[in-house]
């Protein structure tokens, strides 16, 4: 549906998103994650023909949009947008819904279904009469999702549609995208620097850093199995070691990282120098003297100090010193059953196969 090869957008003198290469296809969600100012607006607007690249080639449904004899309104017309601050107009909710009908001259009663029916889909149909002013923020985000689906877009663009809502409004909105995309079969791309929220509606991910696609793919290829440490870190993985394969027997490695040993899955041969990633929730804590390694699955058994245990909402994060800080992610309760406190000795238990090992990259 969307094929992006080698698209650049350059502001001024700086390459804002730099050679994008992006395949989307018909019927998919797909979330663009990246911290802000990486650039998933200014592709976002690139994908809705609102900009053009600076270089590189878009074909969108197998046209090529920057063939000088491509009319791009009938291809604009097949995409809808819901920016980042939508605005709705000052009046009535039904009448902001019918806006794009009315502006296409498409016959009043038509019209009257067609707002009925983006309405139902949004959840919004009770408040079809009300100003749309006096709406909380969740509401006018689903009047413009509903201003959107009303032009029955093939696909819809949503550039960050949860920002500044409160969590259940954030949930009345994914469903809200979940459905369109499910009854009308409606591509989705969307925007987020939530990437949590990426992980729960995406079909596909992709992470854009600094103007650079750096990596796609699934929710689990992204979060367990990130390609580079700024990827890592970006999705939460707060726990990443270097190290040098010692062992390696059909895939099962030793690893020495900072004068320990810890085992992980990787076919990587001995001598090569690696990355290892944790992430924090699957590292789990014990104390050392109930810890009895023989009749557990769990491979790496790290003793160290705890350093540190902050609050990181409903759980806590401890910092252990093993040699090399890691990093676990604990319910409050585990935390207060095992009585942790700082300067504590504990031991970190992780399963080899929760170690993602790479080889090494700075
Ligand atoms: P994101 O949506 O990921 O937060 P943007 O695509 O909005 O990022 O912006 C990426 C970078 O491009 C930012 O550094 C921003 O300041 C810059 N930028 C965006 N639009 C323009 C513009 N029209 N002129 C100059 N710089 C721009
Ligand atoms: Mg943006």
């Amino acid at each position: 549906m969307i094929d992006l090869a080698g698209i650049t957008k350059t502001f001024g003198k700086t390459d804002v998103i730099r050679e994008i290469d992006l395949k989307i296809t018909k019927g998919e969600i797909f979330t663009l994650i990246g911290p802000s100012g990486s650039g998933k607006t200014t592709l976002l607007r690139i994908i809705d023909l609102l900009d053009t690249p600076s270089a590189g080639s878009y074909r969108f449904d197998g046209t090529d949009t920057q063939d000088p004899a491509t009319d791009l309104i009938p291809l604009r017309r097949r995409m809808a947008m819901v920016f980042q601050k939508p605005a709705v107009l000052n009046t009535s909710v039904e009448e902001n819904v019918a806006f794009g009908l009315k502006f296409r001259g498409v016959d009043s009663k038509i019209i009257g279904e067609q707002v009925r029916a983006a309405l139902d889909m949004v959840g919004l149909y009770h408040l079809a009469k009300r100003r749309a002013i006096s709406l909380s923020g969740g509401e006018m985000q689903r009047v413009a999702i509903a201003r959107a689906i009303i032009t029955k877009p093939e696909i819809l663009l949503l550039d960050e549609p949860t920002a500044n809502l409160d969590p259940l409004s954030s949930d009345t909105i994914e469903s809200v995208i979940k459905k369109v995309n499910r009854e009308s079969k409606t591509t989705v791309i969307l925007a987020t620097h939530d990437m949590v929220q990426g992980q729960r509606l995406a079909d596909r991910i992709g992470v854009i850093m600094n103007g650079s696609l750096v990596q796609t793919g699934t929710g689990h290829d992204i979060f367990y199995r990130p390609d580079t440490q700024a990827i890592a870190r970006f999705v939460g993985i707060d726990t990443i070691l270097s190290g040098t394969v010692t062992k390696n027997m059909e895939g099962h490695a030793y690893i020495e990282v900072c004068g320990r040993t810890i085992e992980a899955v990787t076919s990587l041969p001995p001598g090569t120098k690696v990355n290892l990633y944790l992430r924090p929730e699957e590292v789990s804590l014990s104390l050392p003297k109930t810890n009895d390694h023989s009749r557990s699955s769990i491979r790496n058994h790290l003793t160290g100090r705890i350093t540190g245990i902050v609050p990181f909402g409903p759980f806590e994060r401890i910092t252990v010193d093993c040699g090399c800080t890691i990093t676990a992610l604990l319910t409050r309760f585990s935390c207060e059953d095992l009585h942790l406190l700082p300067g504590m000795d504990v031991v970190a238990e992780i399963k080899a196969s929760a170690v993602h090992v790479t080889a090494y990259k700075p």
